[in-house]
């Protein structure tokens, strides 16, 4: 019976901690940036949540997509003049605990609100302490969070070389329009080179 009892309160634990990372989730895609840091700064609990949760979910993919980004860098832009892909700097907005960073040679740069891991920046993806053309590849992996889209994209925009690479990896359905979102990546200075 307690064996029984739990399993069942497991279940219930996760099923518990589910629930309450889509709402996290859901709060920070409809606040602005500046909302999710204030959300987490104010309740850092909260972010440890978030990303246990996180976890959670991202193991019952069949792939994670930060390990498909880890394996593209070394592909991208065939005429992008560099010598080794490998020199590639890579920025990572919204880097959870570093994947990314551990999966590549490359040098990142890794910006998240809480420190998961002792190489993240803590910042807000709006606003990273970076130069203005000083990275090759900028990386939103289930990160393009935050209803002042225009603004952090336009940062990915800044700090990025000319002719660098913007990589995005999101869930279908948080697109109400995929052409209208490319389209205004148009606009932004950016060249869909791969869907
Ligand atoms: N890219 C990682 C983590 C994705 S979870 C991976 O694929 O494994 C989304 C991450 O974006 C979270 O760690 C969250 O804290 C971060 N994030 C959300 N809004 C942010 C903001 N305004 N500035 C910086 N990071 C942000």
């Amino acid at each position: 019976r307690s064996g029984r009892s739990a399993a069942l309160r497991a279940r219930m634990e996760e099923r518990l901690l589910g629930a309450r990372v889509r709402y996290l989730n859901q709060q920070l895609y409809t606040g602005s940036s500046r909302d999710a840091a204030q959300l987490f700064r104010a309740d850092p609990a909260a972010f440890h949540l978030y990303h246990r949760g996180f976890e959670q979910q991202v193991r019952r993919w069949p792939e994670r997509p930060v390990q498909r980004i880890a394996r593209r860098p070394i592909r991208i832009s065939p005429r992008y003049p560099c010598p080794t892909p490998a020199s590639l700097v890579v920025a990572d907005f919204g880097c959870g605990d570093c994947t990314l960073a551990a999966s590549v040679k490359n040098q990142v740069h890794c910006f998240d609100l809480v420190p998961l891991h002792p190489r993240v920046t803590v910042c807000d993806m709006a606003k990273v302490p970076l130069a203005a053309e000083s990275v090759d590849v900028a990386v939103f992996c289930l990160a393009l969070m935050g209803t002042n889209l225009q603004e952090i994209l336009g940062e990915a925009n800044r700090v990025l070389k000319l002719g660098g690479t913007l990589m995005v990896a999101e869930v279908a359905s948080r697109f109400e329009d995929i052409r209208a979102f490319l389209k205004a990546m148009t606009q932004l200075g950016f060249k869909t080179v791969s869907k």
